[in-house]
This record gives C-alpha cells, sequence and structure tokens, in this order.
C-alpha cells in the first residue's frame, strides 16, 4: 500500500498497489505556473485504488484539448494533491511529491521539453517529447 498527503496533514491518502507506480514531469508552461515551480511529477494511477480521508477543495479548469480537468486541493492548505481528466476517465493523477517516499521516484519520460526551463539538464537518453507523450506511454505507468 502507498501512501501520502498533503504539506499540513489534513488530507491523507492511500493507493492500493503493492509497488510504486511510473510518473512523468511534464515542463509545460500551465505546470510551471501551476505549481509556482520549474515542471510538474506525476504519477498516474487507477482513481479506484485511491482512498483520501480529509476534505478536498475541488477546482475545474478547461484543458488545452477541450476536456475538463478536475484539480484536488487540500481545503486548508491548498497543496495539489492530484487531479482527474475528462479525456483520461477512471485515472487520478498524484502528486508525485505528496507520495510518502517520494525520493525513491523518478520520471519515467519527460514530456513538454520544448518550454522546460533551460537551466534544467535532462540524464543521458533520458525519454523525453517535446509536447505530449503518446498515449500508450501513459497507460504503461499504470502498470507501475
Ligand atoms: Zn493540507
Ligand atoms: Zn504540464
Amino acid at each position: 500500500m502507498i501512501a501520502g498527503g498533503c504539506r499540513c496533514g489534513a488530507v491523507r491518502y492511500t493507493i492500493d498497489l503493492t509497488a510504486m507506480a511510473g510518473t512523468y514531469a511534464c515542463h509545460c508552461t500551465i505546470c510551471q505556473r501551476v505549481t509556482g515551480s520549474s515542471f510538474a511529477h506525476q504519477m498516474p494511477v487507477r482513481e479506484e485504488a485511491l482512498a483520501v480521508s480529509g476534505e478536498l477543495a475541488l477546482v475545474s479548469i478547461p484543458t488545452r484539448g477541450g476536456g475538463l480537468s478536475v484539480q484536488r486541493f487540500c481545503a486548508a492548505c491548498l497543496s495539489r494533491v492530484y487531479n482527474t481528466n475528462s479525456a483520461w476517465p477512471g485515472v487520478a493523477i498524484v502528486r508525485a511529491g505528496t507520495v510518502d517516499g517520494s525520493e525513491t521516484l523518478s520520471p519515467r519520460f519527460h514530456i513538454y521539453t520544448s518550454t522546460k526551463q533551460p537551466w534544467i539538464v535532462l540524464p543521458e537518453g533520458a525519454e523525453a517529447y517535446e509536447d505530449a507523450a503518446p498515449a500508450g506511454a501513459y497507460r504503461a505507468l499504470l502498470a507501475g
């Protein structure tokens, strides 16, 4: 079982998995804005495997592709915990930095590297895409 939570501890969650799912890093300018940082580190998991306790604040945001992204924040400290996206039903995209033991996670691939901040140097041979990755790359992460 994987566990995690927000900064203040009001929101905690478990993910019914025996090993960490795969993760990816998104270097798009939206993720830079939303995180106030340089990229977002994401762990997609099956929504049914995720059990959350504590109050979430929900914010719905239209996506580039014309869909809807529903962002879930801790209602007390506003840590962004996960989101769902109408383009990827049944999947919860967990912020990898909220996972207990996140230091063991490293991105399987990088997306939107065309807007990656110039000081970030990807490891030699890293799987990277100038914009979105093929759908199969995301799906493969669910298998761990
Ligand atoms: Zn919190
Ligand atoms: Zn992004």
